[in-house]
């Protein structure tokens, strides 16, 4: 017995000051599931022995007293809460109640019907017209009492000064004031810039609005307002149903939520949340359930209330969309581009519908940010199908065990050991382990295969995954060992591909040195900076032996000397690596220093690697730049460009002076006028690629339009 006093007590307690945080201060520090799940405990408590009911228990009263910096207001009618249903057998009971109620009073049950709306997630509020102007506003308080937000309520646009049509002597609507989400979003961008406090959701931002001291900092906030009943009414005749009560409403000029229904007994009411719980993440603001009302309003009477709700009405709520639980650890994920993503694992919750183990923390700054230590009691949050994200830690629950750890970035690699680096600017730490790490293999595999670097015919996605989940490749240089024999045995692959798989690896063996380089998948290192590298460098043993120190302060030295001339109007000198910058030298001395690729490229040297003339791979169209133009016979504008490029050739968009060739093809046009004017050759297709060493699929006609013709072999 005592327990469960005690335990009342402190339920009590703690409710109060939720409740104090909530509707006050308009920042709660827990989310409403926890608030609601101590909430129900003390009715079960209280349930259980109605001795230990007391007055002031948050089970018996709406909300929380108003604060004193607003007027009071006197609400005529009182301005009630909801009961709460969580889940479906809490609304047959609930319809069941209805129906018991209505015998006892005599009524006709058959003609039960309901009206069916959205719970808008946001402030209660009840505007009083006087003869059909807006003569006061006023927050619901603690249900009898609210405060006087007149002054802000007339900012809000949605919400009439005058109602259209009519001029009862009084008429209170009642409604719930509330922001969009894009708006907050918008909102909190702002106070983030403005170094503000943000605020938590959309509702407190509602809520924190319309209580603003300032009239003028309401107006600039978006608000807006659905009606959802009335409170005392003199001088109209009201329809007698609330559906069309609300199409009245709405016909005067109060905005109305669009999305109700009058539905019939329980499964009439389970099918409506079910609707509304799909359409949910796709509205504009925040729902947290669905209200169920009886839909003849003369019956309200007979049905009555309980001590701070009506029972003619139910509020069905969703599934809570944030939710408290434990931060059990962080640990690091290695994606397949080497990024290290810190996760957190936490104690298993339900939320948003789903249960959630674990949920991406996205990189240590955000852990920063959110001042995560682990151990800590954390929000989780999970909306429609958003991944699951934590959104704050409780740092007042801290002074509770178990103790706190500071998370730390690993400084190696947790899959594969090597190096982790974290770029100047960047947010994200790197494993630099590339070819070796066996996070980023099945990635850096099909880097090193693709058509543009070396050019393994067949060895695709699929391929990939089964070479290396049969554990049969794990670096690039596995590649050059398998045999006809073993890749036949895999599942989906006969002795004929396989035969002309372990060819096309066999082919790759030579190549250009550019396309080599490229492969290695160095950060930084695309086709264009190996193309320069290439130009410089034999092969991986001179880039390997390269004094970077040096190189910088020459290219540093003869960039300043040019400087220098161009001041004098003299020719400018030549500068090392051009166009090779600090963060592409920092990356290759990273990628060239760790041993493990070190490692790798060894074993590609001894399985054969052998770079050819550039002339002869990859670099035959070098130096020379192309203007493709017309419709040619076999190919798309798209595929000739990359048969330039693939051959080291540059495409122009335009044709000038520096435009080496053109190709033509049908209808031309404005290009090859331009060509003609300045002398440029003009090729077709087959020549482009005969040049390219590449043969085309058919034979094109004849072409008027050329300068340099083919031969008639
Ligand atoms: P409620 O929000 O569960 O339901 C009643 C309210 O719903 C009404 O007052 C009205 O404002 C609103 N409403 C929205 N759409 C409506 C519609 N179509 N028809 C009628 N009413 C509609 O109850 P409450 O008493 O306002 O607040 C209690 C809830 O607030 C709790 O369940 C809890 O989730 C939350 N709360 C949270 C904390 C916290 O610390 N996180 C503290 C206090 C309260």
């Amino acid at each position: 017995m005592d327990t469960a006093r005690t335990r009342a007590a402190t339920l009590r307690e703690l409710l109060a000051r939720y409740d104090h945080e909530y509707y006050v201060l308009d920042a709660p520090s827990v989310p409403d599931a926890e608030y609601d799940r101590l909430f129900r405990e003390l009715q079960q408590i209280e349930r259980a022995d109605p001795a230990l009911v007391e007055a002031d228990s948050p089970t018996q009263r709406v909300g929380a007293a108003v604060s004193g910096a607003f007027a009071a207001v006197h609400h005529p009618l009182p301005m009630l809460s909801l009961n709460n249903a969580f889940d479906d057998d809490e609304v047959l009971a609930f319809d069941r109640r209805v129906r018991e109620r209505l015998t006892e009073e005599g009524l006709p049950v058959a003609q039960l019907r309901y009206s069916a709306e959205l719970k808008y997630d946001g402030v209660a509020v009840s505007l009083r017209y006087e003869r059909g102007l807006l003569a006061q506003a006023a927050t619901r308080g603690d249900g009898t009492t609210g405060e006087d937000v007149s002054a802000n309520v007339r900012t809000v646009r949605a919400i009439p000064l005058r109602l259209l049509g009519i001029a009862p002597a009084v008429l209170e609507v009642r409604g719930e004031v509330l922001m969009y989400r894009r708006d907050f979003d918008r909102l909190n961008e702002r106070q983030r810039a403005a170094g503000e406090r943000e605020f938590v959701n959309p509702r407190n931002a509602a809520a924190g609005s319309l209580r603003q001291l300032d009239p003028a900092v309401t107006a600039a906030r978006p608000l807006r307002f659905f009606a959802y009943g009335v409170g005392e009414v003199a001088g109209a005749a009201l329809p007698g149903a609330h559906s069309t009560l609300l199409d009245w409403l709405a016909g005067i000029g109060l905005p109305v939520g669009a999305e109700r229904s009058v539905v019939d007994g329980p499964q009439g009411l389970l099918g409506f949340h079910r609707r509304m719980q799909s359409l949910r993440p796709r509205l504009a603001y925040d729902i947290d359930g669905v209200v169920y009302k009886v839909e003849r309003r003369d019956w309200y009477d007979a049905i009555g209330f309980v001590a701070r709700a009506p029972r003619f009405a139910l509020a069905h709520k969703f599934p809570a969309e944030e939710a408290l639980t434990e931060l059990l650890d962080i640990e690091v994920q290695v994606g397949r581009t080497g990024k290290l993503t810190p996760v957190a694992r936490l104690h298993p919750v339900f939320v948003g519908g789903v249960n959630v183990t674990n949920a991406t923390l996205h990189n240590e700054d955000e852990i920063a940010r959110k001042d995560l230590l682990i151990g800590d009691t954390v929000v989780v949050r999970r909306a429609g199908d958003v991944i699951p994200e934590v959104v704050r830690a409780l740092p007042e629950r801290r002074g509770e065990p178990p103790p706190r750890r500071i998370f730390t970035m690993p400084r190696a690699c947790p899959v594969c050991g090597s190096a982790v680096v974290r770029e100047e600017g960047e947010a994200d730490w790197r494993c630099v382990g590339g070819l070796y790490c066996a996070a980023q293999r099945k990635q850096a595999l099909l880097h090193f295969a693709q058509r543009r670097a070396m050019d393994i015919d067949g060895l695709g996605e699929k391929r990939v995954d089964q070479l290396v989940d049969a554990g049969l490749v794990r670096t690039p240089a596995d590649l050059y060992r398998l045999d006809v024999a073993t890749l036949a045995g895999l599942q989906r692959m006969g002795a004929t591909s396989a035969a002309s798989l372990v060819e096309a690896i066999g082919r790759s063996r030579r190549t250009g040195f550019a396309r080599f380089l490229f492969a290695l998948g160095i950060r930084h290192v695309g086709e264009e900076v190996a193309r320069v590298l290439a130009q410089r460098y034999a092969d991986t043993d001179a880039l390997m032996r390269e004094d970077w120190a040096a190189l910088v302060a020459a290219k540093a030295a003869a960039q300043k000397d040019n400087a220098r001339r161009r001041a004098r109007g003299e020719p400018v000198g030549p500068v090392p690596l051009e166009r090779i910058g600090p963060e592409i030298v920092a990356s290759l001395q990273r990628f060239f220093g760790e041993p493990h690729n070190r490692q790798v490229i060894a074993e590609l040297q001894r399985a054969g690697i052998g770079f050819v003339r550039q002339a002869d791979a990859g670099e035959r169209l070098a130096g020379r730049t192309f203007v493709v133009t017309g419709m040619l016979p076999t190919m798309s504008r798209e595929q000739a460009h990359e048969v330039i490029r693939r051959h080291g050739g540059t495409v122009a968009s335009s044709v000038s002076r520096k435009t080496d060739y053109v190709v033509a093809g049908q209808a031309p046009g404005a290009k090859l006028e331009r060509a003609r004017e300045l002398g440029i050759a003009v090729i077709d297709e087959a020549i482009l690629c005969g040049m390219a060493g590449e043969s085309t699929q058919r034979q094109a006609p004849d072409n008027p339009n050329l300068s340099v013709k083919r031969d008639p072999a």
